[in-house]
């Protein structure tokens, strides 16, 4: 009940900040992020209209999926990718968020062949180049995605962030300028993963087409 009742909630503000920026009504997805969460609450989030879940642990998302495999759940990677990890990744998930590199993205491919779908990709950017964080340099960011689209069980779909807590609104605006350069050089891209927590709203005032949250729905991690 707790849990449909915060889900209610948290769609309510997107939807309204959807209007106050004048963003398309629905532009925004809203993943619930399950990590360490355990397999009833996502039952719980799904029974109450929740579709898309992100996870950042393989071997805990294919426990939890052997468990919920009556619903059919869109599910999300969003954490660091180990290479041995990418065949379970590339066959037990939708989305993968967290490419930061082009051998990864190769083997993601490889596995996804068996696959009618491709996997939809987004490219990990570290926008504050932050020498502690993951992801791709911005002038690194076009060069991998010209040899993404290139791989054909793969759709690159767009830019994940993870920002600095203190410079949370100037990532947003320039990453949302990356994703402008790069659809101006050819490169189709209709995802903006950014936004948590903390500063969703303002992440989609800067064009966020998804909001990662988690411990707002679900309460605190076990
Ligand atoms: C854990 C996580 C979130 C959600 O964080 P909460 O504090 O639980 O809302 C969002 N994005 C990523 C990449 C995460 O790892």
């Amino acid at each position: 009940m707790i849990i449909q009742q915060r889900l209610v909630h948290i769609n309510t503000l997107i939807r309204r900040a959807e209007q106050q920026f004048a963003r398309q009504p629905n532009a925004v997805t809203l993943l619930a992020v399950s990590k360490n969460q355990s397999a009833e609450k996502i039952r719980e989030a799904f029974n109450a209209g929740q579709k898309c879940f992100g996870e950042n642990y393989a071997q805990e998302t294919l426990k939890k999926q052997a468990l919920l495999s009556d619903l059919s759940i869109e599910w999300h990677f969003i954490g660091t990718i180990q290479s041995n990890k990418a065949k379970l990744i590339a066959t037990h998930f939708d989305w993968v968020q967290s490419v930061n590199q082009f051998s990864i993205a190769e083997k993601l491919n490889h596995y996804r062949a068996t696959f009618k779908t491709p996997l939809n990709i987004c490219i990990e950017v570290n926008i504050d180049s932050s020498p502690t964080k993951s992801g791709v340099l911005v002038n690194d960011v076009l060069s991998l995605a010209k040899k993404i689209i290139l791989l054909k069980n793969l759709r690159l779909r767009g830019l994940m962030i993870i920002p600095e807590k203190d410079n949370a609104l100037n990532a947003f605006s320039q990453t949302q300028k990356l994703q402008e350069r790069l659809i101006q050089l050819g490169i189709m891209l209709d995802t903006l993963s950014m936004g948590m927590s903390d500063d969703f709203e303002v992440a989609i005032e800067s064009g966020s087409t998804m909001v990662r949250i988690g411990t707002a729905i679900f309460g605190e991690r076990f």
